[in-house]
């Protein structure tokens, strides 16, 4: 008896330490599921990607159709989930400037610029060419918790990520060579590889980044939209100098369209809805030319759109006895991106930025 409640206790004991060490560990299941919520959220909910993809998953048919010109070794990897061997893959040293497509579907995964030496023994990336261009699933496989990356399009096993690759994203996506087939930068790439759509872009400033982007997330047609800065005098701002005001930067959000859904008129008239256009240098609480109202054409085209809009909104009803306080800026200027934290900001943490939005109209 005694013998069986030493072994039973034993048990219990191997159960509840055995469980803390899953819990605490780094790799443990709650961290990767953040992980994967976290990367996963940064990838809205349209089928075309920012860089004008659509990533409709391929059908069964098609995806054997394509898994047929596959070699065995590449069919173990890309289609079962395999790993090729440390310090064996042909792009592991590839230095060259170009682009990384999948081997299956030809959908661009990677550009050389992203890539750096890990010492792990598989090409290695610190972010996607595109953040939609990756699917995260939880692997619980060989005794451990990982992130495995799918090809979004073909489902095309690539390799997983890990939480210890340098700035500025501080991740690593490990990569199978066999996953990938490399392209130099003016390489002609098959019919995969090439954008199913022409996409635009639209920057505009409307107080506080957070809120305009979150609001512009959601408009139909909209596929991406990220936080940063336009208009000031230094290279490469940093928040905690745009937010002292004085670099001359306004918080911009740059929005990327696919015009056959929304016009950059349309976008205009959102911008409108979406801050409080006679506020000057302001909005709400957020005080100074940093929270500006502005509009940066992209191009001439966009700068007589933006111009014609203002005109008819200021002899509207909704204006009537009010300034619009909205500046047309110089066009084709640099859009600095924001620092990783202000991006999906609202995604992340929920909650809302003032946003005093002028009623009627
Ligand atoms: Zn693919």
């Amino acid at each position: 008896m005694k013998l069986i409640s030493t072994l039973v206790l034993l048990l219990i004991m191997l159960v509840i330490f055995g469980g803390m060490l899953l819990a605490s560990g780094p790799g443990s299941k709650k961290a990767e599921l953040t992980m994967i919520s976290q990367l996963s959220g940064q990838q809205g909910t349209s089928m075309f990607s920012a860089s004008g993809y659509d990533l409709t998953p391929l059908t069964e048919d098609r995806i054997e159709e394509l898994a047929s010109k596959l070699d065995p070794e590449e069919a173990r990897i890309i289609l079962r989930k395999g790993t090729e061997p440390a310090f064996c893959g042909t792009l592991l040293d590839n230095k060259k400037e170009g682009r990384y497509l999948c081997r299956l579907c030809a959908l661009p995964l990677f550009d050389s610029n992203a890539k750096f030496t890990s010492g792990t023994g598989w090409p290695s990336f610190f972010q996607p060419a595109d953040p939609k261009h990756i699917r995260y699933v939880e692997d619980n496989t060989l005794g451990m918790r990982r992130v495995e990356i799918l090809c979004p399009r073909c489902t095309a096993h690539l390799g997983h990520v890990f939480e210890d690759g340098p700035k500025p994203t501080g991740l690593r996506y490990c990569l199978n060579s066999a996953s990938l087939e490399f392209y130099d930068r003016d390489a002609k790439v098959p019919e995969g590889g090439m954008p199913d759509i022409k996409t635009e872009s639209a920057y505009f400033a409307g107080g506080c980044f957070w809120g305009v982007e979150d609001r512009f997330a959601q408009v139909k047609g909209v596929l991406a939209a990220e936080s940063g800065y336009m208009g000031g005098k230094t290279q490469r701002p940093k928040y905690s100098a745009v937010c002292m005001g004085g670099t001359g930067h306004a918080e911009t959000v740059k929005i990327v369209f696919d015009p056959k859904v929304v016009s950059y008129e349309q976008l205009l008239a959102r911008f409108f809805q979406f801050h409080n256009p006679t506020q000057r240098n302001r909005q709400g609480p957020d005080i100074g030319t940093q929270y500006r109202s502005a509009i940066f054409p992209a191009d001439e085209k966009q700068r007589e759109v933006a111009l014609a809009f203002i005109e008819a909104q200021a002899k509207s009803s909704r204006f009537r006895d009010l300034t619009i306080a909205t500046q047309i800026e110089g066009t084709g200027q640099t859009f600095w991106r924001a620092e990783e934290k202000h991006q999906d900001y609202h995604a992340k943490h929920g909650g809302s930025c003032a946003i005093p939005e002028l009623s009627g109209g």
